[in-house]
């Protein structure tokens, strides 16, 4: 088995150096180089050996190899191929790895839960550039996948915005469309410090465990009406509702939120998912399909 090694920074540096890998920005190339902050992210995860782990991003394989300690089988998809010869270096003593060369945002991930990873529920374990998080992230809630939970590192505002609670300057849009789909928990915050090159923010760990039955509120009217109370989060309620997209006017919506006893003063970040379901099956059919 390799030594436990791949996170050290003199060996990082060094297995670069022979394969002449230059660190790609656009990419999002910061590794990681602290055992700590490794195990803690398969521990978030609590991955075990009945586990299947789809790895996003392996870079040179440093977490893929703690992955791989603890879960049955681990499957990870790079990009960039000038890391696939490091990765059969760095990889070699295991057996339960396979490496995937492919943009995960092509890839074709029910096939891939189905052929490769014991067709689910899987796990998802992610270190990726913030540019692929988002859109990913949306993909991975929204589809109906076979997935337990997604355990990711992302920008530590990010982070903050996705588990706010109502009442809160940072609960909006994103918080809801999180938290309909999974409950979300910060596991770890990770200093930039821990990463070769640095990047300029500090990230955390947040783990999303997919609910298993959603809310029962037709998705495309229950995201209008929250796209249309954030679009001007500043307005009250009754404000936003009616001026922004539904395509209703403001005495239909102060009856709705009246008959639902939602104050018309109130503003988008005083209301909890359970407001906006409510105001979803409540209002008249909107003009959406
Ligand atoms: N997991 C490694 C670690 O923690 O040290 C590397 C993390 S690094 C932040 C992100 C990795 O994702 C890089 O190896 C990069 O090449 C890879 N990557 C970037 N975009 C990708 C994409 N669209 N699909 C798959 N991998 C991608």
């Amino acid at each position: 088995m390799t030594d436990k090694r791949l996170y050290s920074p003199k060996y990082v540096k060094e297995i670069l150096n022979r394969y002449g890998f230059q660190f790609s920005k656009s990419l999002g190339q910061n590794f990681l180089i602290d055992g700590n902050i490794v195990r803690k992210i398969s521990g978030a995860g609590d991955i075990t050996k009945e586990d299947y782990v789809l790895e996003i991003g392996p870079g040179i394989g440093t977490l893929t190899e703690e992955l791989a300690l603890n879960a049955k089988k681990v499957v990870a998809v790079e990009l960039d191929e000038a890391l696939l010869p490091i990765l059969d270096e760095t990889l070699k003593d295991y057996d339960n790895i396979e490496i995937i060369h492919g943009d995960i945002l092509k890839v074709d991930i029910p096939k891939l839960i189905e052929e490769k990873l014991g067709g689910g529920p899987i796990k998802v374990v992610a270190n990726l550039p913030y540019y692929v998080t988002t859109p990913i992230i949306g993909k991975l809630i929204e589809e109906d996948l076979n997935i337990h939970s997604i355990i990711v590192m992302i920008q530590k505002e990010v982070a903050d915005r996705i588990v706010a609670p109502p009442n809160n300057k940072q609960y909006g849009s994103l918080s809801v469309f999180v938290n309909f789909y999974t409950n979300p928990e910060i596991m770890v915050r990770v200093p930039k410090t821990v990463f070769m090159p640095q990047p300029k923010v500090d990230s955390a760990v947040i783990k999303l465990t997919l609910k298993e039955e959603l809310p029962e509120v037709d998705k495309k009217v229950f995201f209008k009406v929250v796209k249309s109370a954030f679009g001007k989060r500043r307005k009250t309620i009754l404000n936003s509702l009616s001026s922004n997209g539904l395509g209703l006017d403001k005495e239909t919506i102060r009856e709705v939120l009246e008959s639902l006893e939602i104050p018309i003063e109130s503003r988008a970040e005083n209301l909890n998912i359970e407001d906006f379901i409510k105001i979803s099956k409540t209002l008249p059919p909107l003009d959406i399909y």
